[in-house]
């Protein structure tokens, strides 16, 4: 079985002093270790002085210190390292983590060659990985991070105070605006948004790559339906994912927009072209304007707000007040939003 999910990317709120780095303590420019050769500093500099006169383990020359690493191979020299790269290519694995013998002055005059350093900077390094392979970083970077000040943090978290950014979705009544002042002060395009659903497909025994995108708009229409408190005969206009001629007609029947093994009927007379009935993509759709994935969710709600707006020009839908928009992602997820003209 492989993971279900071998990267996770998660979204949080918290206080907004919180938007800091995660730094470890100390903070480190490079996941090399030193055991103790570091000193208390875990200084890369400190372990390149050690030598046999104070560590009964370093065999004489300065800068040899054990560490516990994973040993590997360079398929080019045939050298045996601690390095994930040398000779311009990358090593393999050859032995489990112990703890063993390594130059570090030999890695770092190598690591000096590569980045065109002429005096050492001080790299910070750990104690020990804490990884399972424990394949230490390349000393390369803890000599371009220490020029420039910079550490490793604890994860690969992105960080963004929220307090920076504009105020764009709001309840006038959530800031104490009165409706009457909001257009006063010119926000008489406001769009309402009525229903904001997101659903994903059902567990089935089916195969996997077959992703059911009927059942997921299916309910996420009759959630949305039920929040905006309005049925499919009130929609003005809908903009739906057509990423296939045949996905518009199915969507029709699962819109609601039609009784099932009606949706070829409703082109054949007219219902969704513009002028008709529930018009349907009049702004041609994803196989006109183009499918930038995760655009495209949002190119809808812009085109139906467009006209909610009375600002569509040729391709207006008269007299629109109530639209939808839907859109899916494979795997599969279905987004529909119920938005109303605000007046
Ligand atoms: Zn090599």
């Amino acid at each position: 079985m492989k993971d279900r999910a071998p990267t996770r990317v998660g979204a949080s709120m918290g206080r907004p002093e919180k938007a800091n780095e995660r730094r470890m303590k100390p903070p480190p420019n490079v996941l090399f270790p030193l055991g103790e050769a570091g000193g208390s500093q875990r200084l890369v500099n400190s372990a390149l002085k050690v030598s046999s006169s104070n560590r009964g383990f370093s065999q004489g020359r300065a800068g040899r210190i054990e560490i516990e690493a994973q040993l590997r191979y360079c398929k080019e020299c045939q050298n045996e390292t601690v390095s994930v790269r040398c000779c311009e290519s990358q090593t393999m694995p050859k032995e489990d983590p112990k703890r063993r013998l390594v130059d570090v002055t030999e890695l770092i005059t190598k690591a000096m060659n590569n980045t065109k350093t002429g005096i050492l900077p001080k790299i910070k390094g750990v104690k020990g990985l804490m990884s399972k392979y424990k394949i230490p970083e390349c000393l390369e970077k803890g000599i371009l991070r220490a020029k420039r000040d910079l550490r490793v943090y604890k994860d690969g978290t992105l960080r963004y105070d929220m307090i920076d950014l504009p105020l764009t979705h709001f309840y006038p009544k959530e800031i104490s605006l009165s409706l009457k002042k909001a257009k006063e002060l010119g926000m008489e395009r406001a769009v309402k948004v009525k229903a904001s659903v997101i659903t994903s497909d059902p567990y089935q025994e089916r195969d996997l790559v077959m992703p059911d995108v009927n059942t997921c708009t299916r309910k996420a229409a009759k959630e949305a339906y039920e929040m905006a408190g309005v049925g499919p005969e009130d929609i003005d206009l809908v903009e739906l994912h057509d990423c296939f001629a045949t996905a518009e007609m199915l969507h029709y029947e699962n819109l609601g927009l039609c009784k099932d093994g009606d949706a070829g009927r409703m082109i054949d007379e007219g219902e969704v072209a513009l002028g008709g009935r529930v018009p349907v993509n009049v702004s041609g759709g994803l196989l006109s304007k183009g499918h930038p994935l995760g655009a495209t969710g949002i190119a809808n709600i812009y085109e139906v707000s467009t006209h909610l707006r009375g600002e569509a020009g040729e391709r207006q839908v008269e007299g629109a007040k109530l639209g939808l928009t839907h859109v899916i992602g494979l795997g599969s997820a279905c987004g529909i939003h119920i938005l109303e003209k605000a007046n």
